[in-house]
């Protein structure tokens, strides 16, 4: 789960990390109060979308009045700020951060991951902050530093300071770093976070050191533990596809192509998606409706599904071991019971049960396409896809 820079910072803020003093504004108005609040001169307005690159995409701008803050606001507010990372539909902006403006002498990338293939939490740090880490990975990966964390132990005083000395910061910040990176870091371990970015991390003209920004990501299976951060979730921000299936407890993961696609097991959806994608179509999700599907588990997952408007052909390719191709196969007749399904199915069924599931859908007289394997499914479904009666382009 993902959560806004405001709140990322409202996190760090209380566990000792500095921050740019600022005010939240869900309206232009807001905004501008928000520059009396805060005193100064000079404001910087962000507009809070869970994707990074805002700066590039004109969501974060620099102001001298509260007037001209209004202004920006104004031209941000119910617009979908396309960047980098948000997709091709971009984020919509239905909140800005008004911050007062940091003078800005160094910028710093500091960050907390984890890393899957070591098993363990990495700090990665550079001193070269402000473009995004991929950019950096690419272009200087030698300014990159990597430091492990060891479970049994966690982040070590000496290892903080070894990183503000690595990252090149002078001997009197030196300790107020290592106190920043060491708080960052028991924010990300208390609240089971899975990714901490700071990028900036500025340090000032003054010499004090600031968040300038803040991402948090949480891993959804320990929310049950921390209510205060579950209550962050903004589902304005999230695919709604994706929400829409995990609220049914369904793993889903959606894509950009036309094919729809329902399989069981993570692994077999990865080859059809493979085999989809190597026969010329382009999957539009990847779902896997897991172990013991009962028909109203296989309906449900058919529904979300369908539920993307962008699917013109659906594929289901089951491979029961501990599910049962008769029930998927009473699912999907269900399905076509309870939807109008006007778009081609094509249904490959193998394993358990497997001459009842196919006895099922003869039976049904439904216009379903079956097919016998892997390859054969996927070949007929991207035929299906590009025939007119799919709607596609003739
Ligand atoms: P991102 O583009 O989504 O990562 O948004 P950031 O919050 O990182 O802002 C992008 C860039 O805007 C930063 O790298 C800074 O260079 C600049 N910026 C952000 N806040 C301030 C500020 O208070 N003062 C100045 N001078 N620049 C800022
Ligand atoms: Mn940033």
């Amino acid at each position: 789960m993902d959560i806004h820079e405001y709140q990322a910072k409202e996190i760090l803020s209380r566990f000792g990390v500095p921050v740019p003093r600022g005010g939240l504004a869900y309206s232009p108005e807001q905004a501008s109060y928000r520059c009396t609040e805060i005193g100064g001169t000079k404001w910087v307005v962000k507009a809070q979308v869970h994707a990074g690159g805002r700066g590039e995409a004109g969501g974060v701008k620099l102001c001298t009045s509260d007037r001209e803050v209004q202004d920006v606001a104004n031209g941000m507010f119910g617009k979908r700020l396309v960047t980098k990372q948000s997709g091709p539909r971009g984020k919509l902006i239905y909140r800005v951060y008004v911050e007062e403006a940091t003078d800005i002498a160094r910028e710093l990338y500091f960050a907390i991951v984890l890393d899957r293939r070591i098993e363990r939490v990495v700090i990665i740090t550079s001193a070269q902050g402000g473009m995004d880490i991929e950019e950096l990975v690419a272009k200087r990966p030698d300014a990159v530093i990597r430091t492990t964390i060891e479970p049994a132990v966690g982040f070590l005083a000496f290892q903080a300071r070894e990183i503000a000395f690595a990252i090149g910061l002078e001997a009197p910040q030196i300790a107020e770093a290592s106190r920043i990176f060491r708080r960052a870091y028991r924010a990300f371990r208390d609240l089971d976070a899975t990714m901490l970015e700071i990028n900036p991390l500025a340090v000032t003209g003054k010499g004090d050191i600031v968040a300038l920004d803040a991402k948090m990501s949480f891993d959804d299976n320990a929310m049950f533990r921390h209510l205060d951060i579950s209550e962050l979730r903004d589902r304005s921000q999230e695919d709604s596809r994706e929400s829409h299936a995990a609220d049914r407890g369904l793993a889903y993961v959606g894509l950009d192509g036309n094919i729809g696609c329902m399989i069981n097991g993570a692994g077999l959806a990865m080859a059809t998606m493979d085999m989809i994608k190597l026969v010329g179509g382009e999957p539009a999700n990847f779902l896997d409706i897991g172990g013991a599907a009962s028909p109203e588990r296989v309906l449900k997952a058919f529904r979300a599904v369908l539920h993307d408007e962008k699917v013109k052909a659906m594929l289901v390719n089951i491979f029961a071991g501990i599910n049962r191709c008769d029930w998927v196969a009473e699912g999907i007749v269900a399905a076509f019971k309870d939807m109008d399904v006007k778009i081609p199915v094509v249904v490959r069924l193998a394993g358990t049960h497997v001459e009842q599931g196919q006895r099922i859908l003869r039976d049904s007289g439904l216009p379903i396409i079956s097919a016998d394997s892997l390859a054969d499914a996927a070949e007929k479904v991207v035929a299906a896809v590009n025939s007119p009666a799919a709607g596609a382009d003739a």
